[in-house]
């Protein structure tokens, strides 16, 4: 693991606190979720469930988990052989590479990437190969995703909504992607804890429901992003049985199991009404044009995001010629932290003078980021 040092976030969030600033670098919410899954996580506490869960997760989270993706995409699965709880996504997305990818195996994803694909790439000794989204809209470029594979591909590693773009990949990107796949007999891994945070009327369209598609994907998402509840490291991956089973084993050996009275918590999460998914999702979305106009205010160009919740600003229009630089400073100089996009590309220059805000904070925090950020015009 040489080269993956401490993350972009602990180094941003570790400024932001040392000089009081506002933390639009690290991606958590400021608010915490509903207080039924706060109630229920205390009550799980309370009524004894605070010893080791079953390996797979508990059974009421694997049946929500089938619940949930039956009631919003019409996908039917076997909560006892279909699906598995993880410590949050992050340990679904490594369980997964490892279960799959043998050494020297390749991994098509797209830049940039999520910091942990990187590292988990690199855990199972596999190989990324990757295609570059490109601000200000992170169209896929047909010629060099075709190019990223090969006969060494194993699995295309998709991010959908894309953090750190805020992309929502388009119904053709996904046929394509789903085109290659098929063409080179990979897996899909889709990481899609983003699902309920798309805007404008969009929808989420998870890949394993396009043709052909479900006995070749393996789709995770966590409970973090979706109830504001990011410390509680719940998530989950959902597939073909025998494949599942393969994370598994891995997964027993990492953690064995997590996130004990969270699980009951999350399940009672997964389960309530339309009303609740429709306010956080109308909610950020009121948060992301707060953040765009503010932005587009002091003059700089924006990629407006169709999901998750971080924007994407150029800041070349500041004077800026490196944007690690220009983070790096940006705490002590107006008490704000974002993070460089270039850190998650293998070819900085594609992001060389581009920084993401979160916007997953209260609205008086992002009104006075604004305020403070206008000091740089
Ligand atoms: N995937 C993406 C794209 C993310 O942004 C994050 C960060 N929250 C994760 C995975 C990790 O999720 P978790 O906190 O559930 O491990
Ligand atoms: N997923 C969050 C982000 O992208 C934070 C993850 C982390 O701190 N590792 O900002």
């Amino acid at each position: 693991m040489q080269g993956f040092g401490s993350t972009i976030f602990a180094e941003m969030t570790g400024l932001a606190v040392e000089h009081g600033a506002l933390n639009l670098g690290q991606g958590f919410p400021d608010t915490d979720g509903p207080r039924e899954i706060l109630d229920a996580a205390k009550a799980a506490i309370d009524s004894g469930r605070n010893q080791y869960p079953p390996g797979a997760g508990v059974p009421e989270l694997l049946e929500a988990v089938a619940a949930h993706q039956r009631r919003f995409y019409g996908i039917e699965l076997d909560p006892r052989r279909e699906v598995l709880v993880t410590v949050g996504a992050t340990e679904a997305i490594a369980a997964t590479i490892l279960a799959l990818c043998e050494a020297g195996d390749e991994v098509v994803t797209f830049e940039p990437y999520y910091d942990s694909y990187a590292a988990s790439i690199a855990l199972a000794g596999a190989v990324r190969r990757t295609s570059v989204l490109r601000f200000p809209d992170f169209a896929v470029d047909e010629e060099s995703l075709r190019a990223a594979f090969s006969d060494r591909t194993r699995l295309v590693l998709l991010n959908t909504p894309h953090n750190p773009t805020g992309k929502v990949f388009t119904r053709d990107e996904l046929d394509l992607i789903c085109r290659l796949a098929q063409e080179h007999d990979a897996w899909v891994v889709t990481d899609e804890v983003y699902e309920h945070l798309v805007f404008d009327g969009l929808a989420h369209v998870p890949i394993s429901t396009l043709p052909g598609m479900a006995e070749r994907t393996l789709t995770i998402s966590s409970a973090g992003k979706t109830f504001s509840v990011t410390g509680w490291k719940v998530g989950w991956v959902s597939g073909p049985a025998e494949a599942v089973a393969a994370v598994r084993t891995v997964k027993q050996f990492l953690t064995y199991v997590g996130s004990g009275p969270f699980q009951p918590a999350v399940a009672l999460g997964l389960g309530l009404g339309d009303d609740v998914y429709a306010g956080l999702t109308r909610s950020m979305q009121d948060k992301r044009d707060v953040l765009v106009s503010a932005l587009r205010d002091i003059g700089l160009p924006v990629a407006v995001p169709g999901g998750t919740y971080f924007v994407v600003a150029d800041v070349a229009a500041l004077g800026a010629t490196d944007a690690l630089d220009f983070c790096r400073a940006l705490p002590s100089r107006v008490g704000v932290a974002g993070v460089p996009v270039s850190v998650f590309h293998d070819d900085v220059d594609a992001a060389r003078t581009l920084v993401r805000f979160a916007f997953c904070k209260q609205d008086d925090v992002l009104r006075e980021a604004a305020v403070r950020l206008s000091a740089l015009r």
